[in-house]
C-alpha cells in the first residue's frame, strides 16, 4: 500500500511539476514578464519544490492514517486473539502494511492455539487431580492456594476451592508450614485437626517459588499396623500359658512324678486340659485367618431357624445341665433366613455357649426369633450379671474380654465374638449386644429373610 501510494504521489508530483513549468511559462509570457533564463529556472524550481513538499506531506498523512488503523486493529486482536486485522486484498504482497497485518494475524492465530492447548492441559490436570485419592494442594510463593483437589478438600473439611486464600486459614498444621519453608523436597507425618493421620510430601513447583503438597491419609494403615502388632502380641500371650503348663507338667512327670499315684493323674489332666485349650485357640485362629483371607466358603441357602437352633442346642445341653441353666426357645416354626447352615450353627453355638458360661448358675437363657422388616432378628438373652458399657462397645474385638480370668477359667479364647461378627457380616447381616431387662445381656443378630420353601 505504501509503495502504491508512493508511486501515485511521485507520478502526481511529476505531472504537477510539468504543469507548473507550463503554467509558469504561460504566466511569464502572458504578463510579458522579463526574466532571465536563470530567474525563470528559479521560479519553476520553487514551484516544483512546493508541489513536491505538498505531495510528500499528503503521502505522510496517508501512511500515518493507515498505520493508526493497523495499530487500532492490533489492539483489538491483542484483547481478543480470535479477532483478525483486515487485509487489503488489492495491495501487493510486498506492501509493508499488508505484511505487517499478516504477521499480526499469524501471531494472533498462534496465541489462540496456545490458549486452547493451555486450557486443554488445565482441564486435564484438574481432572487428574480431582480423581486422585491423595490430596493435592498447590500454593504460590506466599502460600496462597492455587489448587485444592477433592481429596484435599475432604481432608481439610472445605466445601469450595478457596483459590487465592492463604493456606493457613484452612490448614492450621505448623509442621506442614515448616515443610513449605524447606529448600528441598520434604515429608512428615502429621495429625490433621479432623484427627486423620496424614503423610504430607512437599515438592517445589517447577520454575516457580510455589510448592505442591501431596496429602496421603495413613490413618487406616497405621490402625491396621497397630491391630496386627496387638494381634501378634495377644496370640503369643494366649499361647504362653498353656505351653508353659504343658512343659512344666511334662518335666515334672519325667522327673519322676509319673510313678506318683496321686500327682500323675493331676499332671496328666493338666496336660490334657491345656492341650485342649491350645487346640481351641488354634482352631479359632484358623477360622479367623480363613475368614480374613476370604477362604471360609459360605453357601447361602434357605435355613429354618427353629430347626437349626434345636440342632445347635444339642452341642451345649451338657454344659447347660452342668450349670443348671434353663434353656427356653421361642421361635415360630415357619421362620426362614438366607444363610449358610454351618456358619449359622457356629454363631448360635457360640452365643448360647457364652450365655450359659457367663450367666449365673441356675440362671435362664432364652433363644427367640421374629421377623424384622426384610430380616429375621434372633436374640440370645440371659439373666446373668450383664456387661458394663465400657466393655460392651469393645466386645467384638479380637481377644477382648470383659472378665479375662473368668473367660480363661471357662475355657474361652477371647476370639468367639470376633468370629461371630465376621460370619454374620459375611452373610450380609448385623450383630450387636445390649443390656437385658431387668438383668443380663441380649446378643442379637439380623439376617436377611428368605421366603418359606
Ligand atoms: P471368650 O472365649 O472369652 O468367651 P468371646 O469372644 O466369646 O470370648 O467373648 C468375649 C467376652 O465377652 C467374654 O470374655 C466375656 O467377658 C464377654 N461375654 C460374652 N458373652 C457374654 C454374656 N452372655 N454375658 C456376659 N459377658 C459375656
Amino acid at each position: 500500500m505504501i509503495q502504491r501510494v508512493r508511486l501515485q504521489l511521485v507520478l502526481l508530483a511529476a505531472a504537477l511539476s510539468l504543469l507548473a513549468v507550463v503554467i509558469s511559462r504561460f504566466v511569464i509570457h502572458a504578463e510579458r514578464i522579463e526574466l532571465s533564463s536563470t530567474g525563470e529556472l528559479v521560479v519553476v524550481t520553487l514551484i516544483v519544490f512546493g508541489i513536491a513538499l505538498a505531495a510528500g506531506l499528503v503521502a505522510i498523512a496517508l501512511v500515518r492514517r493507515q498505520l493508526r488503523e493497523l495499530v487500532e486493529a492490533t489492539v483489538q486482536v491483542a484483547r481478543d486473539p480470535d479477532l483478525r486485522v483486515p487485509i487489503d486484498a488489492n495491495a501487493p504482497r510486498d506492501d509493508e502494511i499488508r505484511e505487517l497485518s499478516e504477521w499480526v494475524n499469524f501471531l494472533a492465530k498462534d496465541a489462540t492455539k496456545s490458549h486452547a492447548a493451555l486450557a486443554r492441559e488445565k482441564v486435564l490436570l484438574s481432572a487428574v487431580a480431582e480423581g486422585l485419592n491423595q490430596g493435592v494442594i498447590a500454593v504460590d510463593a506466599e502460600h496462597k492456594i492455587e489448587l485444592l483437589n477433592a481429596a484435599a478438600r475432604q481432608m481439610l473439611g472445605v466445601s469450595s476451592t478457596p483459590v487465592g486464600e492463604p493456606l493457613i486459614e484452612f490448614m492450621r498444621v505448623p509442621a506442614a508450614f515448616e515443610l513449605l519453608e524447606a529448600d528441598e523436597a520434604a515429608s512428615a507425618e502429621v495429625q490433621l485437626p479432623s484427627g486423620q493421620r496424614t503423610l504430607i510430601r512437599v515438592a517445589r513447583k517447577w520454575g516457580s517459588e510455589g510448592r505442591v503438597l501431596l496429602l496421603e491419609d495413613v490413618t487406616t494403615m497405621r490402625r491396621l499396623e497397630t491391630v496386627r502388632r496387638d494381634f501378634v502380641a495377644n496370640v503369643s500371650h494366649e499361647l504362653r500359658t498353656p505351653v508353659a503348663v504343658i512343659r512344666a507338667n511334662a518335666e515334672t512327670l519325667l522327673a519322676g512324678a509319673k510313678d506318683d499315684p496321686v500327682m500323675a493323674p493331676k499332671l496328666i489332666d493338666g496336660l490334657h486340659r491345656n492341650a485342649e485349650r491350645l487346640a481351641r485357640i488354634l482352631a479359632d485362629l484358623l477360622d479367623l485367618s480363613r475368614l480374613d483371607a476370604g477362604q471360609y466358603r459360605l453357601e447361602l441357602t434357605t435355613v429354618r431357624v427353629k430347626a437349626l437352633t434345636e440342632q445347635s442346642l444339642t452341642a451345649v445341653e451338657t454344659q447347660a445341665a452342668a450349670r443348671r441353666v434353663t434353656l427356653t426357645v421361642d421361635i415360630p416354626e415357619e421362620l426362614t433366613v438366607e444363610a449358610d447352615p454351618k456358619a449359622l450353627d457356629q454363631i448360635l453355638v457360640n452365643l448360647i455357649d457364652n450365655a450359659i458360661k457367663y450367666t449365673r448358675a441356675e440362671g435362664h437363657v432364652w433363644v427367640a426369633a421374629r421377623i424384622d422388616d426384610e430380616h429375621v432378628r434372633i436374640e440370645i438373652r440371659d439373666d446373668g450379671p450383664g456387661i458394663a458399657d465400657k466393655h460392651r462397645v469393645r466386645l467384638f474385638e479380637r481377644f477382648y474380654r470383659a472378665d479375662p480370668s473368668r473367660s480363661r477359667e471357662a475355657g474361652g479364647t477371647g476370639l468367639g465374638l470376633s468370629i461371630v461378627k465376621h460370619l454374620v457380616e459375611t452373610m450380609d447381616g448385623e450383630v450387636g449386644v445390649e443390656p437385658n431387662t431387668p438383668q443380663g445381656s441380649t446378643f442379637w443378630l439380623r439376617l436377611p429373610r428368605s421366603p418359606t420353601p
